[in-house]
């Protein structure tokens, strides 16, 4: 990827050069399957590693309190011009360190400490921070979750309702990590309505798919959304905030000076190249490259009689549900790693097994699609997973299987990522 960028971290630090360059290695000769992940361009890469780390710019275009500011002062215009356009927002703050900062700006900017949330079950698929005990969210405010249901593991609006009704939230939060079907927006937006909430959304996921215009957006109906911008989106590491023109100033003073110092100007300029990307038409088939490929694996994997929650998917990742397959996620983890398979464990819907076991598996399209990867490559994919799961002690069948994995992602290397054949 990288090998010459490297010469200089080699000749000052040659251990932290050597991890960066095995690290590069395993992404090279593995298959990315974890959903959350995906590969930024060469472009986004180099502007993060850009001297504009070197620049303090504490405020906001225009009105900083460091002098010297007037090149990032263009870039984080272009960055927030873009992101406006790119999801056709009133306005975009594109400072957060990552989601979960954008996340805690906006509780900051709409909440006091102990004021009530009402946000997605984390363990149905929600996020750590909208409302987990284990986090600050839901520490510091009055927090109450809603799930899905448990016959369908679809999100049940009726109890939406009914839990908005009784707890009458001051912020209700759409949005998940781990839900692989479409979020009705809308129907948030009327419960929100109705008992007088704020509705955000957290499209961190999907954001890709709905710049792409591949899920609907929650522009219209929500007065926040938060993202980051690795994930599907394919920008460097980072977050940002959406939202309508009444609340900008609320947003923008509660990410700064409210919570964070000097933002990332490397970062924001990678930002600001990514909405680039994802403003080409290339970005738009590359989303259909994923989605396409989701399906292949859904039906490839229903095929080999796993079972999917909610039985299949609508966005860029599936869960599988282990139980009939007898492996925990844990360990079905851990097995797909020794083939060079990269995926997460994660708790499926009412999971009789803990966090740390979970009885599933959370698997991902954006990267391998990144690479270039289509339906013929996912379909092998799909019969590799099988077979490591079929002989998880045979060692030899595993070699083998491991050497079938190398020789795909040798075919496609990550160097391609900008390169993804137009047919997939
Ligand atoms: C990933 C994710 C986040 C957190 O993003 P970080 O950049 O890891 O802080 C927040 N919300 C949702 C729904 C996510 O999936």
């Amino acid at each position: 990827m990288d090998e010459n960028g490297l010469r200089e971290v080699r000749l000052t630090d040659p251990e932290i050069a050597a991890a960066i360059a095995e690290e590069e290695r395993r992404q090279q000769d593995s298959l990315e399957l974890i959903a959350s992940e995906n590969l930024a361009s060469r472009a986004v890469r180099q502007a993060q590693g850009s001297v504009l780390t070197n620049k303090y710019a504490e405020g906001y275009p225009g009105a900083r309190y460091y002098g010297g500011c007037r090149h990032v002062d263009r870039v984080e215009q272009l960055a927030r011009l873009r992101a406006r356009q790119l999801f056709q927002a009133e306005h975009a703050n594109v400072q957060p360190h990552a989601g979960a900062a954008a996340n805690l700006a906006v509780y900051l900017a709409f909440l006091k400490p102990g004021d009530r949330i009402l946000g997605m079950n984390l363990a149905h698929g929600g996020h750590l921070t909208h409302g987990s005990p284990v986090n600050i969210t839901g520490r510091y405010f009055e927090a109450y979750s809603y799930g899905v249901d448990r016959a369908s593991g679809l999100l049940d609006m009726e109890e939406v309702r009914r839990e908005a009704a009784l707890i009458r939230p001051k912020l209700l939060i759409a949005g998940a990590t781990a839900y692989p079907r479409r979020i009705d927006f809308a129907a948030f937006e009327e419960i929100a309505r109705a008992v007088g909430a704020i509705l955000m959304v957290d499209i961190a996921h999907i954001a890709g798919l709905v710049a792409a215009k591949l899920h609907p957006s929650p522009v219209p109906h929500a007065a926040v959304i938060t993202t980051t911008t690795h994930k599907t989106l394919r920008g460097p590491r980072g977050g940002a905030i959406l939202c309508r023109r009444q609340y900008a100033r609320r947003i923008d003073q509660a990410v700064f000076p409210g919570l964070q110092g000097g933002p990332l100007m490397h970062v924001i300029a990678a930002k600001a190249v990514s909405f680039k990307e994802a403003q080409q038409p290339e970005f738009i088939s590359y989303q259909e490259r994923v989605l396409e490929n989701i399906q292949v694996l859904a039906e490839e994997l229903r095929g080999y009689d796993f079972d999917l929650v909610t039985g299949g998917s609508d966005t860029h990742l599936l869960l599988l549900d282990l139980r009939s397959k007898d492996i925990t996620g844990v360990e079905a983890e851990q097995l797909l790693e020794s083939v060079g398979i990269t995926a997460n464990k994660n708790a499926v819907p009412f999971d009789p097994r803990s966090p740390r076991v979970t009885s599933g598996l959370r698997l991902g399209t954006p990267a391998i699609t990144s690479r270039g990867m289509g339906p013929e490559q996912i379909r092998l994919i799909a019969r590799l997973i099988n077979e490591a799961l079929a002989c998880r002690t045979e060692e030899a069948a595993l070699g083998k299987i491991r050497q079938r994995v190398c020789e795909l992602c040798r075919a496609f290397p990550i160097d391609q990522v900008k390169k993804v054949p137009a047919g997939g």
